[in-house]
This record gives C-alpha cells, structure tokens and sequence, in this order.
C-alpha cells in the first residue's frame, strides 16, 4: 500500500528566519494526516527546520548532495553531513539541476547509488521539455533518464524510491499537465520499473507529479489511480497554500 507523498522543494527560497516562520506556522496548521509530507529546503536552512519539526512527523529533504564521501569539491555537501543534520529524502536530478549545472544521467546515477547508501531516500526527477513533448518524445525522454539512473541498482532499494514526473514545461510556468497526461506518464513510469525489475517493485514507488501544482488542482492531480503524490515548488513557500495541497 503506497501513502500519499506531498513534498514541497523551496528551490533557492527563504532565509532561515523566514523557514523558521514558515515551519512555526506550518506546524499549527499540519495537524497530522494519512499523507507524508517533506519539506526540500537549501542547504543552510537544514538544521534550523529539522530543530522546528522536531516533535512532529513532517519528513526534511535536501534538493542536492555529491556523491563522493569527502574531498576537494568547493562547494558541495556530502550525504554525513546531511545524515548528520538528520535529512530523510535528497531530491536528485532536478530539472534545474540537468539545466543550469551540467547534472547527467550519469552523475544523477551515482548520486541515487550514494543517498541509498547513506540511508537518504532519492526523490529522482525525471521530465521532459517542451520540445521533446511536441516532437512525440517525452515518453523516450523519460525512459532515458529513469534506466540511466536506476543503472547497476537491485530491486531491493528501487522499492523505496520516490520518483517525480515533472514535465518541464509544467514547472513554474502554470501550465500544469492535464491530470491525464501526468497519469500516463506515471503509469508509463510504473511499468519501465516492472520492466527493469518485476510487478512487486513497480507496486511500491511512489510516483509524484510536480509542475504548478497548486490547491486548485491538487485534488484531481491527486486522484489519479498512477499518481502517489506531488512535488511542489512555488506553492509549497506558503504553509496555508502548501497545508491545503496536503489536504487535497
Ligand atoms: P512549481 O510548482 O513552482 O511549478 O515547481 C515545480 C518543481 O519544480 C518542483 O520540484
């Protein structure tokens, strides 16, 4: 049975006296649900929100990690040092990611190998862009990047990964995925598993949609028989907007 999955990626948003205000209202309001819900904060609001949830069972992601232990690499956070601060989910693969900082299918790889590893659930993106969309190749796109980075894992951890379906062009631009286009992508996404593994592994991924999710359309995105859960950007920034996504 697969418990809903709604995480919110704050991108590089907040300070932390503005994530301590969120978390400090976001906690009145989250009375307890059947839903998980996980915040991906940046890297220096961590521990702040890990000490503000502490008590409650709202779950703390990191949206980035390297994949090597230690070493001369200016500038990157290794999994201790997000285990230490007590870090359940790393989002991996990003879209910006892929965009903005060379990650690849390759890097992507190493980094779902090493979070399993440190004990640190890979929230794994994967989408296409517009282009590929029109050009009849989303569904290529994505099975590109799932295989790549579920490349040399066993069936034993693929079980216990989040992936995020979350269309490129659906991200910040408002223009959500109809809830029928993000359920079949979902279910294209669940069968590449049992492809790649068998029906009992494809059975417990959760699946997230992101790109616009909104209160308004949380609920039919929601309630797609393929579609587990969100991960959600520009909404998840305000703890009322945020609170009614996890009450869908
Ligand atoms: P928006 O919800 O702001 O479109 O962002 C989606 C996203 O990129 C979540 O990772």
């Amino acid at each position: 049975m697969r418990v809903p999955f709604i995480a919110g990626n704050w991108k590089m948003f907040k300070t932390t006296a503005e994530a301590v205000a969120f978390a400090d209202e976001f906690k009145k309001l989250y009375q307890g649900t059947d839903v998980r819900a996980a915040i991906c904060a940046p890297f220096t609001q961590l521990a702040a929100l890990k000490a503000s949830f502490k008590g409650t069972d709202i779950k703390l992601g990191a949206q980035n990690m390297h994949f090597e232990d230690e070493g001369a690499f200016t500038g990157e956070v290794s999994t201790n040092m997000l285990k230490e601060i007590g870090v359940d989910y790393c989002i991996i693969g990003h879209s910006e990611r892929r965009q903005y900082f060379n990650e690849t299918d390759e890097t992507v790889n190493k980094k779902v190998a090493k979070a399993f590893a440190a004990g640190i659930v890979p929230i794994l993106c994967v989408g296409e862009v517009l282009e590929e969309r029109d050009a009849g190749k989303a569904f290529d796109v994505v099975k590109k990047q799932l295989t790549g980075a579920l490349s040399g894992l066993g069936a034993d951890l693929v079980r216990k990964i989040v992936i995020a379906y979350e269309p490129v062009w659906a991200i910040g631009t408002g223009r959500t995925a109809t809830p029928e286009q993000a359920n079949e992508m979902c279910a294209y996404i669940r069968k590449l598993v049992e492809e790649l593994y068998d029906d009992l592994t494809a059975d417990d991924v959760i699946i997230q949609y992101g790109g616009s999710v909104k209160p308004a359309n949380a609920s039919d995105i929601m309630n797609m028989d393929e579609i587990d859960g969100a991960l959600v950007g520009g909404a998840s920034l305000n703890a009322k907007e945020f609170m009614e996504i996890i009450n869908f």
